[in-house]
């Protein structure tokens, strides 16, 4: 059995939900200080490892009832304690084939570099891999209009972690479908107008390209419904995933089946509560 194979089989009898592979000229022409390669200038393939953001994980602040919840078994538990575990048990598959596995955490690429170069020619540690462009150029996602990372499976609701190996394993096609289908839903719902409905830029990744409105990420750190400031990094854009921008385009998103991961029950079943940039109680159009 090939290892592309023994990975899929052991990730699908391990609940790993996520894989994808990319092939290292992928990430030719990308700035050494975001690119999985200057970690391991012998690597030859990334793959990257995925988890689902449960949607229970949202549920008390789709009611607005409990926030706590969502930041452990949605941000830290699933990055530091379940996808890290399921990441490493990977990189031991991997390893045992006789290659080597080096897995890579999901930092923020707004972390600048900590230290100074060791060499010349060689960027300065730490080198923090961008995870939004691994996760197109493994063929598993997309960046919607509303700036975040998109699966066929799940949407914005799932976390990454990386391994570089020095096997060469064939890549994954670039997803060619688009999964957001540019209803706007995401900027009407906006209780700060921070989404532009008119503004925009294209983004280009391995041929791939996606609009991305303009959003006004100084609003949204300071949004009261639902956002949380980046745990490792003030300078990294906020975790919108639970914001009501995003939890609105998840409702658009299972209702007409542009994903996969759907339920017998809807995630919105009352109308929502909705706050201005002063934390007072607004209509919204959701
Ligand atoms: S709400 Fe609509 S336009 Fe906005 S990201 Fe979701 S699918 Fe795309
Ligand atoms: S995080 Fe808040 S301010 Fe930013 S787009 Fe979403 S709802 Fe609007």
């Amino acid at each position: 059995m090939n290892l592309k194979q023994k990975i899929l089989d052991y990730a699908a009898k391990n609940d790993i939900e996520l894989v994808g592979f990319g092939s290292k000229e992928r990430w030719d022409g990308v700035d050494a200080q975001h690119n999985p390669f200057a970690i391991f200038p012998e690597g030859k393939t990334v793959v990257l490892v995925g988890k689902r953001i449960c949607r229970g994980s949202l549920r008390g602040v789709e009611e607005g009832t409990n926030f706590g919840d969502y930041g452990t078994y949605g941000i830290s538990w699933l990055e530091d304690a379940f996808l890290s575990t399921a990441c490493y048990d990977l990189t031991r598959v991997i390893e045992n084939e006789g290659w080597e596995a080096c897995p890579i955490f999901n930092n923020p690429t707004e972390i600048k570099p900590q230290g100074v170069a060791v060499a010349e020619g060689r960027p300065a540690p730490n080198v923090y891999p961008d995870f939004r462009y691994a996760a197109i150029a493994c063929g598993l996602a997309e960046i919607s209009y509303n700036d975040m990372v998109f699966t066929k499976k799940y949407g914005s609701r799932q976390r990454f972690q990386m391994i570089i190996t020095d096997a060469e394993i064939e890549p994954d096609p670039i997803l060619t479908e688009s999964i957001c289908d540019m209803c706007g839903k995401c900027a009407d719902v906006c209780p700060l107008n921070a989404i532009s409905k008119t503004e925009y830029e294209t983004l280009t990744v391995c041929g791939k390209e996606m609009k991305i409105a303009k959003i006004n990420y100084a609003a949204c750190k300071s949004c009261p419904n639902g956002a949380r400031g980046n745990r490792l990094s003030a300078a990294a854009r906020p975790d919108r995933i639970a914001a009501l921008c995003n939890r609105t385009c998840m409702c658009h998103l299972e209702e007409n089946e542009l994903i996969e991961n759907v339920f017998e029950n809807k995630f919105r079943n009352r109308k929502t509560w909705a706050k201005d940039g002063s934390g007072r109680n607004v209509e919204v159009k959701d």
